[in-house]
C-alpha cells in the first residue's frame, strides 16, 4: 500500500520536433512521451524514493502500455491503474513556438483518462498512506473525476491522510468562479497547498501574491509553498515566510517541473526534513526537472538530486546512505 496517493489523467504527449512548427501543418512530430501531470507526480515521486500510488485510467492499446510500463519501471504502485477497452488512451498534441509560448489539441475528456468511478478505489487504500496529492487538473476533467476527488478527501479526513493540492487550473476553460467553487472543499480539507503566484491570486481574488498566500493560511492551509520558476520557492506557514533560493541550471523544458517539484517537497517531508530543507530539496528537483525534454522524461532519480552542487549536506543526511 502506498504512502503518497496520486489520482487524475495519465496520456501520451506527441510533440512537434520543430520550433515553430504549429499543428496546422503537415510536419514531424515526436512522440509518443507519457504524460499527464498527476502521473508526472507519481512516476517522480518514485524515482525520489517515494512509496506512492497512481489512481486513473488508460486505454488496453500501445499508448496506454507506454504509460503502464513506465510507471512500473520506476516503481509506482498499480493497484488501482485501470486499463480499458472502452475507450482510448489520452492524447496531448503540443506544439513549440520561438517566444517559449506552446499550443496544445488534448484528447482527455473523452479518452480513456476521462473514466473513473469514485467508488473504484478501494477504501482500504487510504489505509496507511500518509498524503493525498490533488492535482487540479483531476477536478477539471469531468464531472465523475470531480466526485472521486471529493470521496477521496472524505476518506483522507476518515484515515488521517494528510492533503496536498495543486491548483494548476486553467481558469480560461471554467472562468473564475467556477474554478474557486469546483476547489473550495479540497481547500477546506488541504494541509499543503502549492501554487504558482498566479494560482495564489486566482484561489483568493488577491492580487498581491504575498496577501494571497497569507489568505490560504488564514483559511486552514498550514503551509504554502509559492512555486516561483528560475527563482526557487517560498514557504509560508503561520509562523511568516521564508524565501527558499533555487540552483541555476540551463532551461530546455518547463514542462512538468511543477510535478516534479511537488513529489520532491513531500518525499522529503516524509524523510522527516524541516520545510525549509523540503523547499530546497524541491528547488533541486525542479530545476533538474527543466533542464530535459518531455513532460516526464526530467523527472529526477534521487541519486542525480542528491549529486546536485550546493546542495547541503544535511539535507542529503536526510537520505540515509546516499
Ligand atoms: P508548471 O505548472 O508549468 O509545471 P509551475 O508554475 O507549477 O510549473 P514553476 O515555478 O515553473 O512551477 O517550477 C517549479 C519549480 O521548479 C520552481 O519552484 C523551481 O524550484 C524549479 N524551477 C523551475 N524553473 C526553473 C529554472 N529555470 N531554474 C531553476 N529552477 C527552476
Ligand atoms: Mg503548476
Amino acid at each position: 500500500m502506498p504512502e503518497i496517493i496520486s489520482m487524475g489523467e495519465a496520456l501520451v504527449e506527441i510533440m512537434r520536433d520543430k520550433i515553430g512548427a504549429g499543428l496546422d501543418t503537415p510536419e514531424v512530430f515526436t512522440g509518443p512521451y507519457p504524460s499527464g501531470a498527476p502521473a508526472i507526480f507519481a512516476d517522480c515521486a518514485a524515482r525520489l524514493g517515494g512509496q506512492v500510488g497512481y489512481v486513473g485510467t488508460v486505454g488496453r492499446d500501445d499508448f496506454g502500455k507506454v504509460i503502464r510500463e513506465r510507471l512500473q519501471e520506476d516503481g509506482v504502485d498499480l493497484s488501482c491503474f485501470y486499463e480499458t477497452e472502452e475507450s482510448t488512451t489520452g492524447v496531448a498534441f503540443v506544439a513549440y513556438f520561438p517566444d517559449g509560448s506552446r499550443k496544445f489539441i488534448y484528447h482527455i475528456r473523452n479518452a480513456a483518462s476521462g473514466l473513473m468511478e469514485p467508488e473504484r478505489i478501494p477504501e482500504s487504500y487510504f489505509q496507511g498512506a500518509r498524503y493525498l496529492h490533488v492535482n487540479g487538473s483531476a477536478i477539471s476533467i469531468n464531472e465523475t473525476w470531480r466526485n472521486t476527488v471529493y470521496r477521496s478527501l472524505e476518506l483522507a479526513r476518515r484515515y488521517e491522510v494528510q492533503v496536498s493540492f495543486d491548483p494548476n487550473i486553467r481558469p480560461e476553460i471554467l472562468g473564475v468562479d467556477r474554478v474557486r467553487e469546483l476547489c473550495q472543499p479540497i481547500l477546506d480539507a488541504v494541509h499543503i497547498v502549492f501554487p504558482s503566484g498566479e494560482e495564489a491570486a486566482m484561489l483568493t481574488g488577491e492580487t498581491d501574491v504575498a496577501r494571497a498566500c497569507q489568505i490560504l493560511i488564514d483559511r486552514g492551509a498550514g503551509c504554502v509553498v509559492l512555486k516561483r520558476g528560475d527563482e526557487g520557492c517560498s514557504v509560508i506557514t503561520s509562523d511568516g515566510r521564508r524565501d527558499v533560493p533555487s540552483f541555476k541550471v540551463n532551461e530546455v523544458d518547463p514542462t512538468g517541473a511543477g510535478d516534479c517539484f511537488d513529489a520532491g517537497f513531500l518525499v522529503a517531508l516524509q524523510r522527516g526534513l524541516d520545510l525549509f530543507s523540503c523547499g530546497r530539496f524541491a528547488n533541486a528537483v525542479g530545476a533538474l526537472a527543466v533542464t530535459r525534454k518531455g513532460p516526464m522524461e526530467g523527472a529526477p532519480f534521487l541519486h542525480e538530486v542528491l549529486a546536485m552542487p550546493g546542495l547541503e549536506k544535511e539535507i542529503r543526511a536526510g537520505f540515509g546512505k546516499f
